[in-house]
């Protein structure tokens, strides 16, 4: 039993750590949920259907760092509580989504950071 959960911590750190690693964007051909959304971030990777606006690449770094600071595993599990949360109160798919405080971040940081150069220092 004692394996198993030094296994999974391990694996917990390795994720953590994966994160840490240069951001790349990927383009790909199917995006799930591309209806709602025009790019998602798993670990350090940016999936897009589309080339990103700097804004948009703002948006998706920032979701980066947020993993980077709670970790992969706690900010998806926070995520999608705090998203089923919204939903379960009746609020609409898009509604639940935009008070998620991982996007309000992201947002504010949008606005902040438009210069070319500063994917260079943040990352
Ligand atoms: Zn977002």
């Amino acid at each position: 039993m004692i394996i198993m959960w030094l296994f999974i911590f391990i694996l917990f750190l390795l994720c953590w750590l994966f994160v840490f690693i240069k951001p790349t964007i990927v383009k790909v051909e199917h995006l799930p949920l591309s209806e709602h959304f025009k790019a998602i971030t798993i670990g350090p990777f940016v999936f897009t259907k589309l080339p990103l606006s700097l804004r948009e690449k703002a948006h998706e770094f920032r979701h980066i760092k947020q993993q980077r600071w709670l970790s992969p595993w706690l900010f998806y599990f926070l995520y999608v509580l705090i998203f089923l949360y919204y939903r379960f109160v009746g609020e609409s798919f898009f509604h639940a989504y935009w008070k998620i405080p991982f996007e309000k971040d992201a947002r504010r940081y949008e606005t902040i950071y438009t210069q070319e150069d500063y994917y260079f220092k943040y990352l």
